[in-house]
């Protein structure tokens, strides 16, 4: 029963939001110039104003954490386990976090 719940309803969910969160266009609340990826210092490279993060990448590295532990521990799909882990990726590319990109901090020194 608990399985079903997480399969059809909680993970579809899950990946629901953060598919629409990977998505998301981020703005500067000031200039109103809008980015694809946050940038790594969440200051806007044009006018150096705030960028608007409506989601931490914190939070959600941890949502996709959680999700895909529960999707673990109660033998979800493969199917699932997989779209978790696509969506994982898709996710770690909204950030500018990557290696590539964090030899890029000098630029903003
Ligand atoms: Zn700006």
């Amino acid at each position: 029963m608990a399985e079903r719940i997480i399969e059809y309803h909680f993970l579809p969910d899950l990946i629901g939001n953060l598919r629409a969160f990977s998505r998301q266009e981020t703005r500067c609340l000031d200039c109103g110039e809008s980015y694809r990826r946050v940038p790594l210092t969440g200051d806007c490279r044009e006018c150096g104003g705030r960028v608007n993060l409506t989601v931490h990448e914190g939070s959600v590295n941890k949502y996709i954490d959680t999700a895909i532990r529960v999707a673990e521990e109660f033998g979800a799909r493969d199917y699932t386990k997989q779209r978790l882990r696509i969506l994982e990726r898709s996710i770690e590319s909204v950030f500018e976090n990557d290696h590539n990109k964090q030899s890029g901090i000098a630029d903003f020194m």
